[in-house]
């Protein structure tokens, strides 16, 4: 998205609060990042973003500092090389390792941005989450947030994932939640599962199945996805926006597609229970 367009899209909706920039891909390969969270932030948004850690270069950690930006994920998928390597293709735990301590350095003191690490959970990794947390906690980041990988529901991208079914008994996968929770407790680390929330680490930590933490997904309620191309979807898990969407940003003002009557109708069958492909697999859905 140019920057013009990200600015007129902030002109006109002043009652956005927060934004999280990022689609599908790497955020800091976009030109364009660091104008965009100082636009936001000279409105008094809210704005975070994600990376993988490559490109957190000394020139990025300083761009990042002197943004404002106010939170920052970062893609932690392993604790040990072979493991963040395997599914990190090319890159190199040391060196990302590296990079986040530089990043924390040149932070020090200053509460921002909030530094995050988000792992996208999968048979390779998950029985490393309390080991992830625990890096995390030696490190100072300041919290952990897991999603599971299969929440993507294109074949293509799953089939790339190499890893298209979660294997793990939900007995053991129960077990490494609660020991995840208890540790990031113990840690005083903010942990979330799959957006399931304070009410269901509670739940988790009280021996409950998955199933129960699943809630009904809210954020629809309250929040979009708005592609680099100005097409407004409801979740970024929606991965083919061009095809199914409430119309277009650049075309008409975000409020009016809000309140269209196709993006109303897609609310109101979402709560009754009719979910779109791409809700299948996310872990967030359910009641
Ligand atoms: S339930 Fe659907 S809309 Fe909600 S987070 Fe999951 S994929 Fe997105």
């Amino acid at each position: 998205m140019k920057l013009e367009d990200f600015k007129r899209i902030v002109d006109q909706n002043p009652f956005v609060s927060s934004i999280h920039l990022q689609g599908f891909g790497e955020p800091l390969l976009c030109a364009d990042l660091f104008p965009m969270i100082q636009y936001a932030k000279s409105h008094g948004i809210e704005i975070g973003t994600g990376t993988n850690g490559t490109l957190l270069t000394r020139e990025n950690i300083q761009k990042i500092l002197e943004s404002g930006l106010d939170y920052l994920g970062i893609s932690v998928d392993g604790s040990t090389p072979d493991t963040f390597e395997a599914i990190r293709r090319g890159t190199s735990f040391h060196q990302i390792m590296k990079n986040i301590n530089n990043l924390l350095e040149h932070r020090g003191s200053s509460e921002k941005p909030r530094i995050t690490f988000s792992v996208c959970v999968s048979n390779r990794n998950f029985r490393e989450l309390p080991e992830i947390i625990q890096l995390a906690g030696e490190m100072g980041i300041e919290g952990v947030s897991a999603l599971q990988a299969l929440s993507f529901h294109e074949d293509s991208i799953r089939s790339r994932l190499n890893d298209s079914e979660f294997q793990i008994s939900p007995a053991e996968t129960n077990e490494i939640l609660l020991e995840s929770v208890s540790l990031a407790k113990k840690l005083h680390m903010p942990f979330d599962w799959c957006g399931s929330g304070q009410r269901g680490l509670d739940l988790i930590s009280r021996g409950a199945s998955l199933q129960n933490v699943r809630e009904m997904c809210k954020k629809i309620s309250y929040m979009c996805y708005i592609s680099a191309d100005g097409y407004v979807t409801a979740c970024v898990q929606n991965t083919n926006p061009e095809r199914d969407n409430f119309g277009n940003v650049f075309k008409t003002d975000l409020i009016d597609l809000w309140r269209s009557p196709s993006y109303r109708d897609f609310r109101e069958r979402f709560y009754r229970g009719e979910i779109p492909d791409y809700c299948r697999y996310c872990t967030v859905v359910h009641s």
